[in-house]
């Protein structure tokens, strides 16, 4: 179907995630006729398990600053810096590397369970249509013929199969971790400070912490990401909760036993504050055609999946539908082929680099990133822009992603130190 000129569309999302349902209010807010397809009632997304660590930076948070519905932000509590520390397998007691900074403005975390139904009520007390249905291939052929544009921002679901693996953009096969996730009362915050806690041994995987909001209300998340195999891999079998978090205490009693100390007291906030999986990074085509001939357009997870570890998934969702509510906006004419690769090429130069950013840390420590992360120990300018890279993966193009710019970057902050020293 094809918009008249100057008219607002109308405009179906399969998926009430981060990225749907940002884009679908944004569109709201613009007047456009939207229906959100969800495969679950906000209802049983409020009471089900946890789905993510959602740690937010500021660029993220700010387009829910513009569209209104950053409805947390004075319970949430602040995370406001990084602490990054490496540890050796043997030497546990004290991190080989550290550095830490602060972010410019403070990250926060927001329980998707919380979020998601209190976004699906605004989104229909904005008129936008809500229809409870798992969409299959027959249903996005009946949204093609009923809409201006068709948007799959399904996640992870199955139906996103429908997008072609570009293999060119995509160099895992398999997942590079092995996860779990505990949303937690009682973890001992060091120093009292709120920060991303990231502890690093090399061969074994990651292990972080951060402060939440979650449904009753504080929590601290615990996010474990084990190399496939490796000593800290507990995950893969299947275990009860609870069951499951006292391997995670063990093993930090284990490996980082200063960690241990932290989580002397915790338990679980609910019965569903767990999550064991696996994730493989993927980049798909933005554009799918259905057998009809109907092309749906793809956005966040559902075209472009990367590992947790770099917390970056439901920060590209944000800005995935930022790029598109403006593409959709300003655009006059068919949301045809062309309007789709330019609206995803538009999201790519900032979904591009934290892919890579992300693949990056996923595979062994480089020359050029180690020697990075030991400047970063000594000056904090360079602390500070690793913690920046959080929140704009693009600048980190020039130095983390680039093993001259990284040398040639250290060689340019010791000079000037050196200067102030003379
Ligand atoms: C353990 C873990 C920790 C993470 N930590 C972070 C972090 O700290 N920071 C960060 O930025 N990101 C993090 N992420 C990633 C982040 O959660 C996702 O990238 C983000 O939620 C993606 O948003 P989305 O809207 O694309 O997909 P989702 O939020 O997954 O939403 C997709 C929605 O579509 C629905 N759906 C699926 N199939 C269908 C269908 N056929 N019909 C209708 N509806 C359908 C799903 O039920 C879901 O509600 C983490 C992920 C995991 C697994």
């Amino acid at each position: 179907m094809t918009k008249a000129r100057g008219m607002r569309g109308k405009i179906t999302i399969v998926g009430a995630g981060q990225a749907g349902l940002s884009l679908g209010i944004g569109l709201r807010r613009f007047g456009f006729d939207v229906t959100i397809v969800s495969d679950r009632t906000p209802d049983e997304i409020g009471t089900g398990h946890v789905m993510s660590s959602q740690c937010m930076f500021d660029t993220a948070q700010g387009f829910e600053r513009a569209l209104g519905i950053n409805f947390w932000d004075r319970e949430c509590p602040l995370i406001e810096g990084m602490r990054f520390s490496v540890f050796l397998e043997g030497f546990s007691d004290s991190p080989v590397n550290a550095w830490s900074a602060s972010f410019e403005r403070p990250a926060r975390s927001v329980d998707q369970r919380l979020k998601m139904p209190r976004w699906m009520e605004e989104f229909e007390r904005l008129g936008g249509e809500l229809s409870i249905e798992t969409a299959t291939i027959e249903s996005l052929e009946r949204y093609a013929r009923s809409s201006d544009l068709v948007i799959v921002a399904a996640g992870k679901g199955a139906i996103t199969q429908l997008f072609e693996t570009d293999f060119g953009r995509s160099p895992f096969q398999t997942p590079q971790r092995s996860l779990a996730m505990f949303y937690v009362d009682g973890l001992r915050r060091p120093s009292g400070d709120s920060h991303i806690e990231f502890s690093l041994i090399p061969g074994f995987g990651e292990y972080l912490t951060y402060p939440a909001l979650t449904i009753d209300g504080e929590c601290d998340i615990m996010l474990f990401e084990a190399v496939p195999g490796g000593p800290m891999d507990r995950w893969s079998q299947r275990k009860a909760p609870r069951e499951m978090l006292s391997d995670a205490v063990s093993f930090l009693a284990d490996h980082l036993p200063h960690e241990a100390r932290r989580a002397a007291g915790i338990s679980l906030v609910d019965d569903k504050a767990v999550l064991a999986g696996a994730v493989t990074p993927r980049v798909r085509n933005p554009i799918a055609t259905l057998p009809s001939g109907a092309e749906v357009l793809g956005m966040a997870d559902a075209i472009v999946v990367n590992d947790p570890l770099s917390a970056q998934g439901a920060n590209n969702a944000n800005k995935c539908a930022d790029v598109y509510l403006q593409a959709i906006v300003r655009h006059d004419g068919a949301f045809d082929r062309r309007f789709m690769t330019r609206a995803f090429e538009e999201f790519w130069k900032i979904g591009g680099p934290a892919t890579d950013f992300t693949n990056q840390l996923l595979g062994p420590a480089l020359p050029h990133t180690s020697q990075l992360h030991l400047a970063a120990a000594k000056y904090g300018e360079i602390a500070a822009r690793f913690a920046h890279c959080m929140d704009d993966p693009a600048d980190a193009l020039d130095w983390i992603l680039d093993p001259i710019g990284a040398h040639r970057y250290i060689q340019r902050v010791t000079a000037r130190h050196s200067q102030l020293v003379a």
